[in-house]
Formats: structure tokens, sequence, C-alpha cells
């Protein structure tokens, strides 16, 4: 299997020599693996089951210490969360025998994506982190080859933990980018250019978002003429950014003016990292006040950091509603999605940066994990529903393909068996072949499975959706009304944005429903909603308060009159459940009789409902 690069610090005299031969040994181990993508696959999934043949849901399926494709793929059953849900729960319980992986787990990483309300538990093993490290450092290499000159500069990245809690059995649960930035592959880096960022990293490690946040804008601004990239993990976290210093540049000019940080910004570390940095500099103080106090803020990020070439944040899947709103602050500099990612496994990264976001393709870096794909159709295009198998027989078990034969065009879900104890685990996103590097597959990310509402990195079913609505719904049955048809969408006109309710009543008399009534409607399907959407809501304040819009009466009719006017069949057509088409969302906008807000935050706490928090 082609070795991962090795990549040499810069302690020697030789920088500009060091960073050249650094480049070319990663972008020759991204020819030599993607090559010979069949190959490193086989070993890959050699390597884990051998590793794994003692764990006990191998042998519970009868593989017998076998490391082959054949065997494998005819005995080990294609699976979701909710089958693996059993084992999980006993590791997270204390059971430390070798349940899934041979290797201890050494944490659980909480994904975004959730069952039962609950955010899912990926354990993970300690080498991930040097699997993860390995997908970073191969960024910037392939970033040199479009924009020369990154290593001089720094970058600017708004970086931020969340809190962790402790499962039943003691083991660490936590966001895997928390996981990350707390490890010492973070926190002691060697030197490197392409990790030199303007934030401290105590300034990340602060669990106070407000502190956190208000210290990296701080350091930012501080070294505005060094900064040659800026970024976040998504856009919604970009843009948050923007909004914060919006709100609070003139605190921050006092600080670079007088070169103290402000009395709010408690933590000791924070002040301390920020205090070594900061010293008093009046003029960029009045750069920074006049350029924050023009009426427009369009193009901002180009005035204030002059020498930013590119903002590096996801902006594919649900993330591309924010591109009008990065293009305003930046005057349309490039969006440039590096990498794709997930907390099962760190899957593959984008060897055409600087493309447009419409294009953007991910190579799976073959010596990630085992890959499977799972051919999917589109169903419906006015609803973007995808049709696929749930449960698998053994005929669509069959169809799994293997990374190297994917065919250009056709779309597929991702199914994934990883070093750290997942075997043909189905992750839910939707990818479409769009061309090969050597022989490894590129793909579009088309979007997540089931997903109908998401302002961050909340993802909401439309199951869950209508359990909310039900709930809520039943509230205005003591007023002699009743919810004949809803569907939602996720508003981000305005940041932060928020879930919208188009509702259809039927109503005895609206005059006994006092708006008070909708209000607590809003809030109850925001309390039955899941734990990462009441997060985004409390925590990080990513999402706004939830909308409730009532309709005229006959509003849903015209929906499906538009429908059927746009070629979908009478028989099949269903109330779409969320809409993201700009026409139907006019339609229903123009029916509006009234709309009503959530008058609070939902109730959240860090760790799973039945767990005791740390922080
Ligand atoms: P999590 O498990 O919370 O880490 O979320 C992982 C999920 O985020 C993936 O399975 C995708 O659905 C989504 N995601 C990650 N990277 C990208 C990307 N580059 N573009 C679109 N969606 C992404």
């Amino acid at each position: 299997m082609p070795e991962a690069p090795k990549i040499l610090s810069d302690s020697a005299d030789c920088i500009d020599g060091i960073v050249v031969e650094n480049n070319n040994k990663v972008l020759k181990f991204i020819e030599d693996v993607t090559a010979d993508a069949d190959e490193v696959q086989r070993r890959v999934l050699s390597e884990i089951l051998s590793r794994s043949a003692n764990v006990e849901y191998l042998q519970r399926y009868g593989l017998n210490g076998c490391t082959d494709r054949e065997t494998f793929k005819k005995v080990i059953p294609v699976v979701t969360y909710e089958d693996l849900k059993p084992d999980i729960e006993r590791i997270a319980n204390g059971d430390t025998s070798p349940i899934l992986c041979s290797q201890p787990i050494s944490e659980f990483l909480t994904s975004s994506g959730t069952s039962a309300g609950e955010r899912k538990l990926m354990p993970t093993i300690e080498e991930e982190l040097g699997r993860r490290s390995l997908l970073y450092s191969l960024l910037m290499p392939v970033m040199s080859q479009f924009l020369p000159g990154l290593d001089k500069g720094k970058g600017m990245y708004f970086l931020f933990v969340k809190s962790e809690a402790k499962t039943p059995g003691g083991l660490v649960a936590r966001p895997v980018l928390t996981s990350y930035y707390k490890s010492s592959h973070f926190k002691n880096r060697p030197n490197d250019p392409y990790t030199n960022y303007t934030s401290p990293k105590e300034t990340i490690l602060c669990l106070d978002s407000y502190q956190s946040m208000y210290s990296q804008l701080l350091c930012g601004l501080f070294q505005n003429e060094d900064v040659v990239r800026v970024g976040a993990v998504f856009a919604s976290g970009f843009i948050r950014a923007i909004q914060f210093l919006e709100k609070h540049w003139s605190l921050l000019c006092k600080d670079i003016r007088t070169g103290t940080i402000d009395s709010k910004i408690t933590d000791p570390s924070v002040r301390e990292a920020v205090m070594k940095i900061l010293k008093p500099n009046p003029k960029l103080a009045d750069f920074v006040e006049a350029e924050c106090s023009k009426g427009s803020w369009k193009g901002i990020i180009t005035r204030l950091w002059p020498e930013t070439k590119y903002i590096d944040v996801i902006v594919t899947g649900t993330m591309s509603q924010y591109i009008p709103a990065l293009d305003y602050y930046s005057n349309a500099l490039p969006l440039v999605c590096t990498m794709y990612a997930s907390s099962e496994c760190y899957f593959g990264i984008n060897l055409n940066p600087l493309c447009s976001p419409s294009e953007v393709s991910y190579t799976l870096i073959p010596n990630m994990a085992y890959f499977e794909f799972l051919p999917v159709t589109r169903k419906d295009e006015l609803t973007g529903s995808i049709s696929g198998p749930t449960a698998l027989n053994d005929k669509e078990k069959q169809q799994l393909v293997d990374l190297v034969h994917v065919k250009l065009g056709q779309d597929y879900e991702l199914v994934v068996t990883t070093y750290a104890g997942l075997y043909r685990y189905r992750v839910g996103d939707i990818l479409r072949v769009s061309g090969f590097k050597n022989k490894a597959p590129q793909f579009n990310f088309i979007c997540r499975k089931n997903v109908a509402l998401s302002i961050d990195s909340d993802k909401t079913d439309e199951v869950e959706l209508q359990n909310a609505v039900k709930t809520a719904a039943n509230q205005l049955l003591q007023y002699e009304a009743s919810l004949v048809e809803y569907t939602s969408y996720a508003d981000t006109s305005a940041i932060p944005g928020h879930y919208v309710l188009f509702w259809e009543l039927s109503v005895k008399d609206s005059t006994l429903i006092a708006p008070s009534v909708f209000e607590d409607c809003c809030f109850t399907v925001e309390e039955s909603l899941n734990s990462v959407y009441r997060q985004g809501r409390v925590c990080d304040k990513s999402i706004g308060p939830l909308e409730i819009r009532v309709v005229e009466n006959g509003t849903f009719d015209m929906l499906m009159d538009f429908a059927l006017s746009q070629g979908s069949s009478i028989n099949q057509y269903k109330t779409p459940r969320c809409v993201k088409y700009a026409p139907i969302i006019e339609l229903l906008s123009s029916r509006v009789i009234s709309s009503y807000f959530s008058p609070k935050c939902p109730r959240w706490t860090a760790g799973h409902k039945q767990w005791c928090t740390q922080n």
C-alpha cells in the first residue's frame, strides 16, 4: 500500500525547499493511491478483517477469520445505525470486550445525525486520529498547485470546540472536531507554514462560544495583513463570525487601539495567549472602525483582510444556501470546499479546489476505509426525494459495487467498513460519480438521505418533523381547530436561519385563538425536535426561533395544481413535507395570513438524556 507521506518540519534553514519537497511527496502519494485504488482497497479490507478476526460482531456472522472480499460480502450484512445500536449501547455502558473492534475504543464521536432524537454515537480508536491528520495534510499541497504563496501568510479560521459528556461506562462522547482540536495531533502540531493560523490554540479550545469567537476575531483583525485565506468548517459558521463582527466591532477596535482585552473575556489562558499577540495599534483600529462603520458590509472580508485569496468552507449539500451571503461579504472570492468527512470516517478531498461550488467533487482516498456503493435512483425532481432500498434483500446486497467499479453519472449511497469497527455501514449520504482520478472515482455530494430541514449541522427528517408537528397541532383541538395540511422550509434569508412551517387550518372561529396559542405550538415543535437542533438554538445560537405561517384555505390545493402542472402524477402526488423550489415558496408566501415565532429556547443539555454531563 502506498505509504502515507512523512511530513518534514521546518526546523532547517531552507523552509521553501522543505515546503516544495513536502508538496511533491503528498502529490505523489495521491497519484499512487488513486492509481492503485483497487489493490489499496483490497489490502485495507484485509487489514481491517485480520486485525478484527476475534471481534464478537464478525464472529456472530460467521466470518471465521476470512479476509477476502467475496466471503465478507456474502456473510456480513449491510447495516444502519439502528442495527448497531444494541452493540454501541453495550460499549457506552462499559463493556470493554472486543465487540466491534479489537483495539480499545478510545471515545465516542457524536455525529450530527440522530437516532431517537439523540446524537448517534460512533465508536473510535486512537489511531484514527492519525488517519484524520493524514487527510488534512493532503489539503494544502493540493491547494498550492493552484495558488502559490499560501505558505507565506496565515489562515484565519474560526474553529470551535463543543461540550462533551461521559457515557455511563466512562467513555468521553464529543464531536469529531472537538476530539481532533483537543488531540496532540492538533495542539502540538509541528511547525508547518500551512497550519499557521491567526487563532492561538487556547482561543479555539475555549468552550465559551462568545469568548472563543471574540478572541479569534480580535487576533484575526490584529494580524489582518498576514491573512491569505479565511475559513471555518461549514459556511454557516463563517457567516456567524462575520455577523458577530457586525455586532461587536467597536469593542474589538477599542481592544486593538489600547492593546488590551475586554473584561468579558475572563478565561485566563485565552487572555494570556491573546496578550502575546496584541499590541496597541491605533492606526489599525481607525482603519477597522472606518470600514465597519460604512453603511454597507458588501465586500467586508476583502476590505479588512486585503490579501485574502479564498474562503475555505463547505458550501456543498445544504450549505449551498449560504453561497449568496458569502459572495456578498467577500465580493465573490473563490469559495473552496476542500474535504468530505464524517464522524464515522474521513472520506476524501477535492483535487480541483478552485472549481465553482456547483462542480465540487471529492476523490475518495482509498486507504481511509473500505468503500462500497449502493445504487439509488432519483425519484422526484420537484421534491428532490431519493429512492433506494431501506432494508436490503440478498439481491440488493449483491448490487453493492466496489470503489473502482462505480459508473459515471450514477447515484450511490455510501457504505463504509472502517478500522474503528463499522462493517458495511450505510453512512446515509448520496453521491454522484462525476469523474475519475486515475482509478479512484470522484463524487458530487448530492444530499443526505431523508433530511428534510437543515440550517447548520442539524439534520431533521420527515418522520421527526411529522411527530413534532402532530404533537404541537394537538394543542389546537381545544379551540375547535385542526391542522389540514403542512409543509416546511429552511429560511436562510436572514442569519441565523430558521425553520418555517406553513400550516393550513380548519377553524370554526379564528378569533377564539390567541397568538400565544400558535407561539406555544412553535415552542412545542422545537421541544420535540432532536438534540442537534436544540443545541443549535440554545448553545450555538446558529438557528433562529421556529416560525409558523398560517396560510389561507385552499393553499395546499393550489400547491398540488402547481405540482401537476410541472409533471407530477395525480395518482402519486403527496404533499411535500419540505419545500426548496423557489416558485413553491413564493406561492405559499403569497397566501400567508399570519405568522408566529417561538417565544423562547427549547431545553438542551450536553450528552444523551439519560447520562450525567461532564461540563
Ligand atoms: P457528522 O457525522 O456530524 O460529522 O456529519 C457528517 C456528515 O456531514 C456527512 O455524512 C455529510 O452528510 C455531511 N458533510 C460532510 N462533509 C461534507 C461536504 N464536504 N459536503 C457536504 N456535506 C458534507
